[in-house]
């Protein structure tokens, strides 16, 4: 199953790739295993999957105890100071910094480790109002000075999660906000690249509109671990 799945989802990537004239070796594929267990993880490995995300601290934690091999952990999901310790070992990406009090702990953390920690600034893109994320420009060109200045901190990038909707214009204005939100940063003198953004119901927008890590669960693994979210229109 996971290896059909994958195959899919490759054929949509190089469709979009296609389509908006770019590489499919300028996107990182990261297969999102929160929830599922070691051994579907374990298939997916198998299948040449080299980037595993996952959203809560402990079960990256006890997942890296079990996996091992030639693969990249991502962490993913809303990270809490005190929850940096679980994190650190594995994880080569953070993708959701979303202050400088958490900036701070990875940094400090990183840095008793002797690691660069590779972060990225999750920002708020959609109107929705549950989102975490960096919001004002002030903000955001706070926190990446700070990331950038750190010793222990190598800023990588900016990811978001488009507002919840099939309306394609709604979700591609999100990851535009994204693209035009590290290009005013660049413009600071921050050459950060990773665009994080797109999961498995907006992946090919996500493409088109320049991601360069996309994040995909259910596509992958199937829905059964998401019967009951309804999609709202
Ligand atoms: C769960 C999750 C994903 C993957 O979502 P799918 O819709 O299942 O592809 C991507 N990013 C984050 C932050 C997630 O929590």
């Amino acid at each position: 199953m996971i290896a059909e799945n994958l195959k899919k989802v490759e054929e949509k990537i190089a469709e979009s790739c296609l389509k908006s004239g770019r590489e499919r070796t300028e996107i990182k594929l990261i297969a999102v295993s929160k929830t599922q267990p070691t051994e579907l993880i374990k298939e997916t490995l198998n299948c040449g999957v080299i980037h595993l995300g996952e959203n809560k601290a402990k079960e990256l934690r006890d997942k890296a105890e079990i996996l091992t091999g030639d693969f990249v952990w991502h962490f993913i999901g809303h990270l809490q100071t005190n929850k940096v310790k679980y994190v650190i070992n594995e994880a080569e990406f953070i993708h959701s910094v979303d202050s400088i009090k958490l900036a701070e702990e990875i940094n400090s953390k990183a840095e008793k480790l002797g690691k660069k920690q590779k972060v990225l600034l999750e920002i708020k893109t959609s109107d929705e109002a549950t989102k975490f994320g960096l919001e004002s420009e002030k903000e955001i060109f706070e926190t990446a000075e700070f990331c950038f200045s750190q010793n222990s901190l190598e800023l990588c990038g900016l990811m978001t999660m488009a507002a919840y909707t099939d309306n394609e214009k709604i979700v591609r204005r999100c990851f535009s906000r994204l693209r035009g939100t590290i290009e005013k940063i660049n413009a600071r003198g921050i050459a950060i690249s990773e665009l994080s953004m797109g999961m498995t119901n907006d992946f090919e927008w996500a493409i088109e509109e320049g991601a360069t890590m996309i994040r995909i669960g259910t596509a992958i693994f199937g829905d059964l671990h998401r019967a009951g979210t309804t999609k709202l229109n």
